[in-house]
């Protein structure tokens, strides 16, 4: 395939298969073998020169979209549905309306309707030295450097940050999907597992080139949700430089159950603000038992932030994700 700079052209192999196993066992015998969903993300960065797989496994036909409504109230993702089909399923909007509004404002309609769940998990980041193929990046070449530490850091995290990259997490939908516990089921050389959404997403520390625990041809299969009364009425929310075609510079989902006007229990996580989608555990610590209102509230957005790590140009982000989590906690109230 030519490259993004012409400068060579490298061999890309292709293969098209229709059962999980033929799958993992075409990857997994090919050092350089990936996995082909939806595309969206692999494909540009195969142009880009950013990502040089030699071979492509199509797993478009493999039978892993469907959306199953759990007798206990859970849901079951397929790897494969689309963005879009699970935005519109009545199960996910009705029980787990967050989910379905992240969808929604993840991505344009074209966009949705091609990418795939298990896809999205695994989308490699939005930074721009990244992308760009030629600045010092620790996650695209390890031990070159993190040209965003000193650079135009703008969209970066404050959250899960370390040394060697600061770069943010660009899924809507995780975010939604951490604040429910949903847990990511895989298939690979070694069997089934099982693995929770917190373990999924890994914060970059000394090894940015890792972003998840997977294993070399080991397949996302499926995406469960864990059923979550308080999640009925949760709401999330994208705040960003322009309504569409656009990542957040922070986002919230939120959930909030009330007892006699206080906060019985509370669900919180932040997107555009973390190395990884961002569980506010030390803030739902502090609202449990707390009044339920703006001051509380507050509060508990600032405990959480208080270990954020600030650059040059996103410390505005500190003050944002917290008037933020305000907002998407009082409109969880309503
Ligand atoms: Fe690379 Fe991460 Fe630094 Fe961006 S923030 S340049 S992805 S190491």
């Amino acid at each position: 395939m030519p490259t993004s700079r012409g400068a060579s052209v490298r061999p890309l192999s292709y293969a098209r298969v229709d059962r999980v196993d033929d799958a993992i066992a075409l990857v997994s015998s090919e050092p350089n073998g990936a996995f082909l969903a939806g595309g969206t993300t692999e494909i540009d960065l195969i142009r880009l020169d950013v990502e040089r797989p030699e071979l492509l496994v199509d797993i478009n036909a493999i039978p892993l979209r469907e959306i199953d409504d759990l007798p206990d109230g859970g849901i079951r993702i397929g790897a494969l549905a689309r963005l879009t089909d699970v935005a519109r399923t009545p199960a996910v909007a009705d029980r787990f309306p967050a989910v379905s509004q992240a969808l929604l404002l993840g991505a344009s309609e074209q966009l949705r309707n091609m990418a795939s769940m298990g896809g999205n998990l695994r989308q490699r980041v939005r930074c721009s030295y990244f992308r760009d193929g030629v600045s010092p990046c620790n996650k695209r070449e390890p031990g070159t450097g993190c040209a965003a530490l000193e650079g135009f850091n703008r969209g970066h995290a404050i959250l899960g940050t370390s040394e060697h990259c600061i770069a943010t997490h660009p899924s809507d939908v995780a975010v939604a999907l951490m604040a429910f516990d949903a847990v990511v089921e895989t298939l690979g050389p070694d069997g089934a597992r099982t693995i929770a959404f917190d373990d999924f997403f890994l914060v970059p520390g000394d090894a940015p080139e890792r972003e998840h625990p997977l294993a070399h041809g080991e397949l996302i299969v499926a995406i469960r949700v864990p059923p979550a009364p308080i999640a009925r009425r949760s709401v999330y929310l994208k705040f960003r430089d322009r309504q569409s075609y656009e990542f957040a510079l922070v986002s919230v989902a939120a959930a909030v159950e009330v007892v006699d006007g206080r906060v019985a229990e509370a669900r919180l996580a932040l997107g555009g603000v973390g190395t990884k989608p961002w569980r506010a555990r030390r803030a739902e610590a502090a609202l449990a038992g707390a009044p339920a209102g703006p001051e509380a509230f507050l509060r508990a957005a600032r405990a959480e932030l208080a270990d954020a790590v600030p650059r040059r140009h996103n410390a505005f982000k500190v003050e944002l994700a917290a008037r933020a989590a305000v907002r998407g906690l009082t409109e969880a109230l309503r």
